[in-house]
């Protein structure tokens, strides 16, 4: 399992999947809404949060929307 990079929790961190985003999957810290690209490249700091990234696509942010893929 993974540390999140920005809250420093171990465990609760997960490859979700958007429907609403034509399936973008990305990474995602539970405990703190940080998100990030990928399990391969996670970054030493905070980079973005759903909110912030929703914001950006021009959508509301919609937890309810997050598919969780796997637990990584
Ligand atoms: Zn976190």
């Amino acid at each position: 399992m993974r540390t999140c990079p920005c809250c420093k929790k171990y465990g609760d961190v997960w490859e979700v999947e958007l429907q609403s985003l034509d399936n973008h999957k990305f990474v995602m810290c539970f405990e703190c809404d940080t998100i990030w690209d990928s399990i391969a490249n996670v970054p030493d700091q905070h980079v973005s949060d759903f909110e912030a990234f929703m914001n950006e696509q021009g959508k509301d942010p919609d937890w309810t929307l997050i598919k969780k893929v796997q637990r990584v």
